[in-house]
C-alpha cells in the first residue's frame, strides 16, 4: 500500500512518488475502518467524486467496502469551465 506522504501529482494522475504507479483508491466501509476516529467521518455521506475526508475513500484494501468500487484519481476539467478537480477513473479490481 502506498504511503500517503509519497503521493504526488504526475501526468494528470495521483501516483506513488516512489514507484510511479497510479494510486488505487477504494470506497471505504466505516465499520471496517479501524483508523477512523469517527469525529470527521464522511462515511455516511453520498458517494460523489469530490468527496474527501475520512471514510469518503481509503487507500487500505482492508477497509474496502464489500463490492465497492476502486479507482485512480485523475485530474478532470469541469464542464462549466471552472478549476480542474480530482475525479475518478474507475478500474476493475478483483
Ligand atoms: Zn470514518
Amino acid at each position: 500500500m502506498v504511503d500517503i506522504n509519497n503521493i504526488v501529482s504526475r501526468g494528470g494522475y495521483l501516483v506513488d512518488g516512489a514507484t510511479g504507479e497510479k494510486v488505487l483508491f477504494y470506497e471505504c466501509d466505516p465499520r471496517k475502518n479501524t483508523e477512523c476516529n469517527r469525529e470527521m467521518c464522511r462515511g455516511d455521506g453520498a458517494e460523489d467524486e469530490g468527496g474527501f475526508g475520512f471514510c469518503s475513500k481509503t487507500l487500505d484494501p482492508r477497509f474496502r467496502k464489500d463490492g465497492g468500487k476502486a479507482w485512480y484519481a485523475v485530474l478532470k476539467t469541469s464542464e462549466d469551465g471552472g478549476e480542474p478537480y480530482w475525479g475518478r477513473e474507475y478500474v476493475e479490481v478483483v
